[in-house]
Parts: structure tokens; sequence; C-alpha cells
């Protein structure tokens, strides 16, 4: 179902963009709604994926407690302890990210 209304169709093809308008107006885009009808709607479903994944309060490897929020690509805080750290740019903590954990606990 990738079918736009009539009117967002007409907005579409003008080229105008959605920002600044309510996001519950896009219907099945959610948060890829911000790139208006550019990218091809595969791409922005894959996008939505991970987005979603990304802004997710992830549990903080320090405290325990669910407060690691993305601060900008590999970067992320803990809000509740304020522990700073390096991860993946979309993940906290990444399959590698791990593998290469078991390794260096190994070896150590
Ligand atoms: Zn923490």
């Amino acid at each position: 179902m990738i079918l736009l209304g009539r009117a967002e169709r007409r907005l579409s093809s003008s080229g105008r963009r959605y920002r600044g308008e309510a996001m519950g107006r896009t219907k099945k885009v959610g948060s890829a709604g911000k790139f208006g009808p550019r990218y091809g709607m595969r791409l922005r479903r894959k996008w939505v994926e991970i987005d979603r994944k990304q802004r997710q309060v992830h549990q903080c490897m320090v405290c325990g407690k669910k407060g690691v929020k993305r601060i900008a690509s590999g970067i992320w805080g803990c809000r509740k302890c304020g522990a700073k750290f390096a991860g993946g740019a979309y993940l906290p903590r990444t399959a590698p990210a791990l593998a290469a954990d078991r390794t260096v606990r190994k070896v150590s």
C-alpha cells in the first residue's frame, strides 16, 4: 500500500514538503515522511525500520537502567547515570561489537 491520497499526490508533484505540518498525516511512511516523495518506497521503509530502533531508549551498560539515547552517529549517552560511550551508528551495541567483546574477554 503505497498509494497517497489525492491531495497529497498533488502536493508531491508540486515538490512541496510536509515539514512543519502535523506528522499524523504520514499514513504509511511514519518518520520517513520527512523525505517527502524522495528516495523510493523501499528505501524509506528500510529507513523507518532503522530509525525506530535508533530512537528507542536502550539499556545502559554502566548502570543497567533503560536510559541510553543516541546523541549522534555512533555516540550514545545514558540519561540516568550520565555515561557516554561509543557504539554503533544506529544501535548502541551491534552484533560485531558483541563478538569483539567476547574475543577480548577470552584473550584477557
Ligand atoms: Zn546509565
